[in-house]
């Protein structure tokens, strides 16, 4: 365990960020990077920079999005959006719950119509892991520091109120702590304990960026201690209980 506390600290005085953007630049204009932070980047700011948005004007709402729009009364053509970003669809009604290629499962596949211009929508990126490695060879190009890096999301969770950040994508850190073979202070062996240590960060960065007008896409956590484990953050199908529920399968 590091000595020092763990410093999170949000990233003040990015601009509206455009397409083109050089995110890295940007960041490392206003904080000096260190060997081993972690930079948690709102997942909307980088499809904002990527171009990874659309005008719904140009979407044509095909029948089965205009279905799901006439009973959830949502605009169909955010709908047919949210249909073309998805891979797999689970729920339609209350709300249309997806999986997007990447694995993430999330509510309307992630697409976002706040902090953007009328009439706009911001995708997920739609692979969120080759962001996160990218802007993680940005961070080392600009600064010269080898930092993780983690997009995150604000995602609504199963059998509790309230959103919390989720990783969509990470690059450098391990997605889960593995204690299974560990022991506890009275020397049992743990079985089952795999901690999703992305999720909580990204929980964290979540609560210092806010949702609104906040302005702070990103997040350093510093002086995290490090951790060892596996990148295998979604079930794989014939694992996951909720998921063939949902289907019926
Ligand atoms: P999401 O959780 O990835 O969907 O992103 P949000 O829309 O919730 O935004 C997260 C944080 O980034 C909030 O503090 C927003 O105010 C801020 N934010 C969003 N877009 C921009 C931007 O273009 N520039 C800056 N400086 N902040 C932004
Ligand atoms: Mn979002
Ligand atoms: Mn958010």
């Amino acid at each position: 365990m590091s000595e020092e506390p763990i410093m999170v600290i949000g990233v003040r005085g990015l601009p509206l960020i455009c397409g083109g953007d050089d995110l890295p630049s940007l960041i490392c204009g206003r904080i000096s990077l260190e060997e081993g932070d972690i930079v948690c980047i709102a997942s909307s700011v980088y499809s904002k920079a990527a171009g990874h948005v659309l005008p719904l004007r140009e979407v044509k709402p095909g029948e089965r999005a205009r279905r799901i729009a006439g009973k959830t009364g949502e605009d169909p053509r955010f709908i047919q959006v949210v249909l073309d970003s998805s891979e797999d669809i689970l729920l339609e009604y209350p709300f249309v719950l997806s999986e997007l290629p990447c694995g993430h499962v999330g509510v309307r596949a992630g697409v976002d119509q706040s902090n953007i211009e009328d009439g706009m929508v911001i995708l997920l990126p739609p692979d969120p892991m080759e962001s996160a490695a990218r802007l993680r060879q940005g961070f080392l190009d600009r600064s010269g520091r080898t930092v993780g890096v983690i997009v995150t999301d604000t995602c609504g969770r199963s059998f509790r109120r309230g959103q919390t950040g989720h990783a969509v994508g990470w690059s450098g850190i391990p997605a889960i702590r593995d204690f299974r073979g560990e022991f506890d202070l009275f020397g049992h062996v743990l079985k089952i304990t795999e901690e999703a240590v992305v999720d909580e960060i990204a929980g964290f960065a979540n609560f210092v960026m806010g949702e609104s007008n906040n302005g702070v896409p990103v997040v350093v956590f510093r002086n995290c201690p490090p951790w060892t484990g596996h990148n295998d953050l979604y079930f794989r199908r014939e694992e996951d209980i909720f998921r063939k529920i949902l289907k019926k399968e």
